[in-house]
C-alpha cells in the first residue's frame, strides 16, 4: 500500500484555531469540550472518565477543576488579569477566592517573566492548594500599591479525568502508538499543534482499507493522564512496536527528535533515518533530554519504545510556556511539513520487512523494463530511482530489514518504498516479518 500524502495544513491549522482558546487542565470541562470536536472528525473517538481519588499507579486522581470566571480589581476600580479574556492569566488549579488584599499581598501571587517582558507565563499549580495570577512583566510595572479585589470562581470537587482513545485496526494485532496531551490552557505548539497533527493523522489512516499494523491514538492530559492511561492499559499497550508523542509540531523550524529510551527500537530508527536523510538540519536528542510523555511511556517498568518527532522542542524556544505560543507561532506550512513527516515515518513501519530476492546474485533488470536499454551506470540526480534499485538489490538478502537497508545506501527508507513496490510487482522479491 502507497500512502499518498495530502494537502490537510489549513484544515489542522482551522482546528487549532477552534480549540485554542478552550481552558484546558489535567481535569474539568475544557478537556471534555476539546474532545468533543475532536469527536466530530473522529466519530469513533472512545471517551474514558476515571474518577478522583482512584489509584494509578503510584498517583490519585486529583479532584476536578473547573473556571467560571477570575480577575482582579485595581484600586483604580479597573478589571485586570481577565481570566475570560486570556485563561493563561490565571494560574491552572487556583482554588476559589473573593477578598481584598494589599498590593504586597497579591505580589507573592503574581508571576512574570523578567526576561520576556511582553509576555505572561504559564503555571500551574495542580499538587498544592493554593491561587494566583500571571502577568507580562511589562503590565507588572505599571501595577500600583493599594488594595486588590481579587476573584477567582472556581471549583476543585470530585469529578474525573478524561481521556480518549481510538483503536484503528489493520491485518496484524501488533500496535502503533500516537499520543498527545489535552492539559495546556490557550498555548498553540505547546500543545494544540499535537492534538491537531494527531486528529487529522488519525482520520488519514481511519480511511486507509489495507493497514499492516494497528494504529492506537489516545488523547490524555499530560503527565497524570499518561500515568492513567498507562494503568489502565498496559496489557493492549504491550502489541506496541512503535510509537511517537506529538508536540510542538506546528511551527515552521526544523524537526527535532526525542528518542526513546531502548536505542535500537523501531520508532528511533525510522525517524532517524528519515530526518537524517531528507531534513539534515534536524536536531537529535537523546532520551535523558524528554520531558515530555516520553517519560512516561519509556517510565520505569514500562519501557515502551516511544519517542518523539517535534519541531522546536518544548522548552528550545522563548516562546514556550508562554502567551507569545499562539496562533501566530504556528502555521498551515508548519502543519503541512509535519503530517508529511509523519505520513513518511507510518509508511515506512508499513513496510519494513526483511526482503530477499528470488534470484541468486543480481537479477536482470533489463529484460522486465527495470534498468533503461541504453545502459549507462544511471546519474544519481536524473534516475534516482534506478540508482537507488541498483543498490538495494545488493542488500536484499533477507539479512537488513528496509530501514538498514536505507541506512547502507545513506538515504530514507521512504525513498526505497517505489524500489520496493517496483521489485515486487516483477514477482523479484519475498518479504519476511520484521520480529519485534
Ligand atoms: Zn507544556
Amino acid at each position: 500500500m502507497n500512502f499518498v500524502i495530502n494537502n490537510e495544513g489549513k484544515n489542522i491549522h482551522n482546528l487549532a484555531k477552534e480549540i485554542f482558546f478552550i481552558n484546558r487542565s489535567i481535569t474539568g470541562k475544557g478537556v471534555r469540550d476539546t474532545l468533543k470536536i475532536i469527536k466530530k472528525i473522529l466519530p469513533k473517538l472512545n471517551l474514558y472518565e476515571i474518577k478522583s481519588g482512584s489509584k494509578v499507579f503510584d498517583w490519585t486522581i486529583p479532584l476536578e477543576w473547573n473556571v467560571s470566571d477570575a480577575y482582579l480589581i485595581s484600586p483604580q476600580g479597573q478589571k485586570i488579569l481577565d481570566f475570560k479574556k486570556n485563561n493563561l492569566h490565571l494560574v491552572g488549579y487556583s482554588i476559589p477566592i473573593n477578598q481584598t488584599v494589599s498590593f504586597d499581598k497579591l505580589k507573592k501571587h503574581l508571576h512574570f517573566k523578567k526576561d520576556f517582558p511582553d509576555a505572561i507565563p504559564y503555571v500551574t499549580s495542580y499538587y498544592k492548594k493554593n491561587w494566583g495570577f500571571c502577568i507580562s512583566y511589562k503590565e507588572y510595572k505599571k501595577l500600583k500599591k493599594g488594595n486588590y479585589k481579587v476573584v477567582i470562581k472556581s471549583s476543585l470537587k470530585k469529578g474525573s479525568l478524561t481521556y480518549a482513545d481510538l483503536l484503528i485496526k489493520g491485518k496484524s494485532r501488533k500496535e502503533i502508538l500516537l499520543t498527545s496531551y489535552t492539559c495546556h490552557p490557550s498555548m498553540a505548539n505547546n500543545e494544540v499543534s499535537g492534538i491537531c497533527l494527531l486528529t487529522y493523522l488519525a482520520k488519514y489512516l481511519s480511511k486507509q482499507k489495507k493497514l499492516r499494523y494497528s494504529y492506537r491514538i489516545v488523547f490524555h492530559p499530560e503527565t497524570i493522564g499518561a500515568i492513567t492511561y498507562i494503568s489502565k492499559n498496559f496489557k493492549k499497550l504491550k502489541q506496541t512496536i512503535a510509537g511517537y508523542v506529538l508536540s510542538c509540531v506546528g511551527d515552521n523550524k526544523d524537526f527535532s527528535l526525542v528518542k526513546s529510551k531502548t536505542d535500537d527500537c523501531l520508532s528511533n530508527r525510522v525517524a532517524e533515518n528519515i530526518l537524517k536523510n531528507s531534513y539534515p538540519n534536524f536536531k537529535k536528542y537523546e532520551f535523558i533530554e524528554s520531558g515530555s510523555d516520553e517519560r512516561r511511556y519509556c517510565g520505569p517498568n514500562i519501557n515502551l519504545p516511544v519517542a518523539s518527532v517535534l519541531r522546536t522542542k518544548y522548552g528550545c524556544y522563548k516562546e514556550y510556556h508562554t502567551s507569545k505560543d499562539d496562533l501566530n507561532f504556528i502555521s498551515p506550512k508548519g502543519f503541512q511539513g509535519s503530517y508529511e513527516v509523519y505520513i513518511k515515518i507510518i509508511s515506512v513501519i508499513e513496510k519494513n520487512y526483511f526482503y530477499r530476492l528470488k534470484t541468486k546474485c543480481e537479477p536482470n533488470l533489463g529484460k522486465r523494463d527495470l534498468y533503461p536499454i541504453i545502459s549507462k551506470w544511471p546519474d544519481l540526480k536524473a534516475e534516482k530511482k534506478i540508482y537507488n534499485l541498483m543498490h538495494f538489490i545488493l542488500y536484499a538478502d533477507g539479512k537488513l530489514d528496509l530501514v538498514q537497508i536505507a541506512e547502507k545506501l545513506n538515504i530514507s527508507a521512504y525513498e526505497l518504498i517505489n524500489v520496493v513496490d517496483s521489485l515486487t510487482n516483477k514477482k523479484l522479491l519475498q518479504k519476511k516479518s520484521v520480529n519485534l
